[in-house]
């Protein structure tokens, strides 16, 4: 049987189907449609013409760049905007004529690698996505927990846990009319503003994560401080088995040797560092984790 896995993203959508085996035998990409209703018809054609090229029907998955409200399954905090207020899934189901399943893309994130990817075989998995905002995505026993309001894993606009007195007085604001949450701290973008403000330079976070300058390399220790203490959170709450790291700055190769054992020091009595490991999957792990939404036995 198939699985079909749509990744909806801001500027390309992509459909891919996975055999039994997790093997990819299917893999098209388009333009995200501008509109609505372009969009409902591009994904019919998508997924007829996956299933007239496979020759079989298969379950639907996808992930979206926001979530479904709680109650009336209307999309919420799509950054897709017309995606916003619309009963997304009922309208795919309609024209599909199957159950369709739908998860955030960083829950997709997290259910591909706890699938087949970096936490494959773990009980319990936290996703994380550090790239232009931060995102994450909660997997136990091979299920997302998605929560009873849709924002389970959520970690990105929970205030940085311990702030300095620097940081209370110079915590930006956050569009999501907070200050000081994880995501204007530990994104890329985030990484960037407090270079700047400290070194009163402008610099990506992709140069200062590749330099070897005193003031970027102070810059990248304040970053996985600020994850530490956000992650040791985390740990206390969740005690996941793996943490895999996804987004722009998963590249950091000094997170999988830096992270642990701070995260150890700021967490309650781990008696160990937790495992910290980069994703395998990449920028295929949403479409995989959407694949991955309809588990065997239902096939
Ligand atoms: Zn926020």
């Amino acid at each position: 049987m198939i699985r079909l896995g749509i990744d909806l993203g801001g500027t390309k959508t992509e459909i891919m189907a996975l055999a039994t085996d997790g093997g990819v035998a299917l893999r098209r990409r388009i333009s995200t449609p501008r509109d609505y209703g372009s969009l409902i018809r591009a994904l019919d054609e998508l997924v007829q013409g996956a299933e007239t090229e496979l020759g079989g029907r298969g379950s639907v998955g996808m992930a979206i760049p926001g979530s479904e409200s709680f109650g009336s399954n209307l999309i919420k905090n799509a950054n897709t905007t017309y995606l916003n207020g619309k009963p997304l899934r009922q309208d795919l189901e309609k024209i599909l004529g199957r159950p369709v399943r739908l998860a955030n893309d960083a829950n997709c994130f997290a259910l591909s690698e706890a699938s087949d990817g970096a936490a494959e075989g773990a009980g319990t998995v936290f996703g994380v996505i550090a790239g232009t905002g931060v995102g994450g995505g909660v997997v136990i026993d091979g299920k997302v927990l998605g929560g009873a309001h849709g924002i389970g894993g959520e970690w990105g606009h929970i205030p940085l846990p311990a702030p300095s007195a620097l940081e209370v007085t110079t915590a930006p604001l956050c569009y999501c009319g907070k200050r000081g949450c994880l995501e204007v701290w530990c994104s890329g973008p985030g990484l960037a503003q407090d270079f700047k403000r400290v070194t009163g330079r402008e610099a990506s976070a992709d140069q200062i994560a590749a330099s070897n300058g005193t003031e970027e390399r102070a810059a990248v220790i304040r970053l996985i401080d600020r994850f530490a203490r956000a992650m040791a959170t985390m740990v206390n709450i969740l005690d996941p088995d793996v943490i895999v790291m996804g987004g722009g700055l998963s590249n950091i190769d000094r997170l999988y040797s830096e992270l642990p054992p701070l995260v150890e020091k700021y967490g309650f009595n781990l008696g160990g560092p937790p495992r910290i490991v980069k994703n395998v999957h990449g920028d295929s792990s949403g479409v995989r984790g959407a694949a991955w939404l309809w588990p065997e036995e239902n096939v």
